[in-house]
């Protein structure tokens, strides 16, 4: 069986078209999203119009909880508030129900999927160490989960012959034969910030028992024009030059 994960797409259509495009040629049997499907982007009612279209299953980020009103928004920035206010606005009920219906963690059969972390997926917490993914290794009833919040790619693993230790690595392709658990950010589709402008997506392949990120370039100028033109702050369209 054929995983994609999608990380953080925030209504980027460009990159998200680019990124269906590249899960085309995997042959992929089931796609996933980690959420945080709208937000910063200028493209909100294409992006979930999309996922659902493909059918895809999707768990509520931070950006998708705080449009439909469930997410305090003391801790966003300024561009990101302005961000959801404006896509708040924009979506109909129906777009906002479906946002409003997303679990915050899905479990399928091979794997676990949640926006920050799997043992507390309502506090929308960094995984950015070692100890941050701890609980969420001791809890995962499946030896995968995937993430995103970070925006930035990592697996962090348990080996089976050494289950106390956990370790991490930023490899693009990661052997998951000797894994006992693993939590993998799957880096983000609309808003890489690991200083690499091009969408990120994960692929999973659970017969290889192997785990890739996958990179591919997008039409950023028509991305950043759309940011503009919506009248958000230029600063979104900016950071998307520069993976940040
Ligand atoms: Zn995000």
């Amino acid at each position: 069986m054929r995983y994609a994960i999608l990380g953080d797409i925030h209504s980027n259509l460009s990159a998200l078209e680019a990124v269906l495009e590249g899960i085309r040629a995997d042959g992929v049997d089931k796609i996933l999203s980690v959420g945080d499907v709208v937000g910063y982007g200028a493209a909100p009612i294409e992006t979930i119009q999309m996922l659902r279209e493909i059918g895809a299953t999707v768990v509520k980020g931070n950006h998708d909880a705080a449009c439909v009103g469930e997410l305090d928004m003391t801790y966003f920035n300024p561009y990101a508030r302005e961000a959801v206010d404006w896509t708040a606005a924009l979506l109909s009920q129906a777009d906002l129900d479906w946002l409003s219906a997303l679990p915050l963690v899905a479990t399928l059969e091979h794997c676990h999927v949640s926006h920050g972390t799997f043992s507390k997926p309502e506090r929308f917490d960094y995984v950015q160490s070692i100890e941050d993914a701890e609980p969420s290794l001791d809890e995962m009833r499946l030896p995968i989960c995937f993430v995103g919040h970070t925006h930035v790619p990592v697996s962090i693993l348990r080996l089976t012959d050494q289950p106390e230790r956990t370790g991490y690595t930023l490899d693009s392709e990661v052997d998951l034969s000797d894994a006992r658990s693993a939590l993998i950010n799957v880096g983000s589709v609309g808003q890489p910030r690991d200083e690499d402008w091009r969408a990120a997506y994960g692929l999973l392949d659970t017969d290889a028992q192997r785990f890739f990120v996958r990179r591919v370039e997008y039409d950023i100028d028509c991305e950043a024009a759309r940011i503009r033109e919506a009248g958000l702050p230029n600063m979104l369209a900016d950071r998307l030059f520069l993976g940040v």
